[in-house]
């Protein structure tokens, strides 16, 4: 165990011996490979970790932690970007990880629902709904790797947001366990049920500050029987919104992704592969890979090509894939640009949205600042823009020091943010504030915002015992981790 105050040694040390041998975790090895997330930004080695079997024996370890205010954090598949998930908590915390409950409950056709455990891997959960022939629509990067009690509580986005709705539009019931070990049971998948307080609404993107999530009724759709996929090269983002703006009306509720890259992003991805190619004729300033689906008999490809053969005013080159492997390999250049960007090293994620119809001037506006404010600064900039979302990252040049980048980041932050505020918009869409972006969430939220808002941890956490630190400032203070972005 790590370095404990004497109460919490003690403390754990009993619970060591009061629980199967392999419920908690201490030994060093095992403790490193739960301390670090996938961007690597973020260490924080847990006091010890707790791998439940199932939601009785979590309820039973989460007792025994309130009784003795042990801090918590819960961990999924450590894909978060703002540095929630590993243990940060000056006196010590417990990652409690769900990767031991992964089982997919039920799966109901009919009912288009499935209940799945929280620490199912979000791909996994996916192929159990496509053997049912239908489709769970939360797709993503990290699919392979998150998991759903994660996805449900950052309420994740991704591709096919503008068709299905965010995480939480999609969470039709949960199950999860209190800070102080009670088991909340909504886990219904009931499509209407009007009675009382949503509770289910207020874990949906708490980052685990409200509860442990054990399972997730989610909703289903059919599964699409046709699925198209064009990449299309534009002359300005302006140019791409008014194609978005035309696609939602010609597409009849078709599109189910609309993802906008800069050139640059298309050529980050060239050149982290071999055998990814320029996939149209010339370079453009911008691109859109656009995805259509549909179940029954609709003529899709038809639908999309005559779209874009309409759209010759907008579109300046194109291509839709003759095949699933084309399609593929379409994604694949999105794919690539989000692992290559940084070159493998640390790098400035945001994760801001806009109204749709702001979005082409705050690209603009915020191009612009960045190239007067920090001419230094590499963007890169590619989202979903069908939601009015946008990642407009920052990589540091290759020249500079590593010691240098915390500063070129804050400033780029600051220069960005400060224009998301001028549009009315988010700084976070999706990725949720952790701790990451505390500091900049908490500067602009109004007094009421912040007042309710600590009542309802109070309500579900009195000790502060869960996620402390995270979203809210903990009583400790604002940021405890020094290698936080
Ligand atoms: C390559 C890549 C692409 C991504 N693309 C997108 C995208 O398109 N859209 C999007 O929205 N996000 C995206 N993300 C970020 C996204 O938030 C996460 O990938 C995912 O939802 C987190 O799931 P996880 O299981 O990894 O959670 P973790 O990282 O383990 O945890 C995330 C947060 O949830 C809490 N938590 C985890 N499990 C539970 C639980 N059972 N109960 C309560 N709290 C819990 C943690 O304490 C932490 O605060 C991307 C990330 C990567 C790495």
């Amino acid at each position: 165990m790590n370095a404990l105050p004497p109460s919490h040694e003690k403390a754990l040390a009993a619970l060591f011996a009061a629980m199967p041998a392999d419920l908690l975790l201490s030994d060093g090895e095992a403790l490193e490979r739960y301390s670090r997330d996938w961007s690597g930004d973020h260490y924080g080695r847990p006091l010890a970790v707790a791998r439940p079997r199932s939601t009785e024996e979590l309820s039973l370890l989460m007792r025994r932690f309130y009784e003795q205010r042990i801090h918590v954090v819960p961990q999924g598949g450590l894909t978060g970007l703002v540095g929630g998930a590993v243990a940060s908590y000056p006196g010590g915390e417990v990652v409690v990880s769900l990767e031991r409950m992964s089982k997919v409950r039920s799966v109901n056709p009919i009912d288009f629902a499935m209940v799945v455990e929280a620490g199912c891997i979000l791909e996994d959960a996916k192929r159990q709904a496509e053997a049912a022939d239908c489709i769970l629509p939360i797709t993503f990067g990290a699919q392979g790797s998150c998991r759903i009690g994660g996805n449900v509580s950052t309420n994740a986005g991704g591709f096919n947001v503008l068709r299905y709705g965010m995480s939480r539009d999609l969470v039709l019931g949960l199950e999860v366990v209190l800070a102080d070990g009670q088991v909340w049971n909504g886990l219904r998948t009931l499509r209407k049920d009007n009675r009382g307080y949503d509770l289910k609404q207020l874990f949906i993107g708490s980052e685990g500050t409200l509860g442990i999530v054990t399972a997730a009724a989610l909703k289903l759709f059919p599964k699409p029987t046709q699925v198209e996929t064009a990449l299309v090269g534009l002359p300005s983002v302006d140019a791409a919104m008014q194609l978005y703006a035309r696609a939602r009306r010609e597409c009849s509720d078709l599109l189910s992704a609309f993802e906008l890259i800069l050139r640059g992003g298309i050529e980050i991805a060239l050149n982290a592969r071999d055998d990814l190619h320029d996939p149209l004729g010339a370079a453009y300033p911008v691109y859109v890979l656009i995805e259509a689906s549909a179940a029954g008999r609709v003529d899709l490809r038809g639908l999309l090509e005559g779209f874009l053969a309409d759209a010759s005013d907008l579109v300046l080159d194109g291509v839709i894939a003759g095949s699933r492997a084309q399609a593929d390999r379409l994604w694949l250049l999105r794919e690539m640009m989000v692992e290559a960007q940084g070159r493998g090293g640390r790098y400035l994620r945001t994760d801001v949205s806009v109204s749709i119809s702001s979005l082409a001037t705050f690209v603009t506006d915020s191009l612009d600042a960045l190239a007067r404010a920090l001419p230094e600064a590499i963007p890169v900039t590619y989202g979903h823009v069908g939601d009015g979302n946008i990642h407009l990252n920052v990589v540091p040049p290759e020249t500079m020091p590593p010691a240098e980048f915390d500063a070129l980041f804050s400033a780029a932050e600051e220069v960005i943010f400060d224009i998301v505020d001028r549009h009315g918009g988010s700084i976070s869409a999706e990725h949720g504030i952790g701790r990451v972006k505390q500091a900049a969430f908490l500067k602009r939220a109004d007094p009421l915002t912040l007042e309710l808002s600590r009542r309802i941890k109070d309500a579900f956490d009195p000790k502060h015992l869960l996620s402390e630190g995270r979203i809210l400032a903990s009583a400790q203070g604002v940021g405890n981790d020094a290698e936080a972005r």
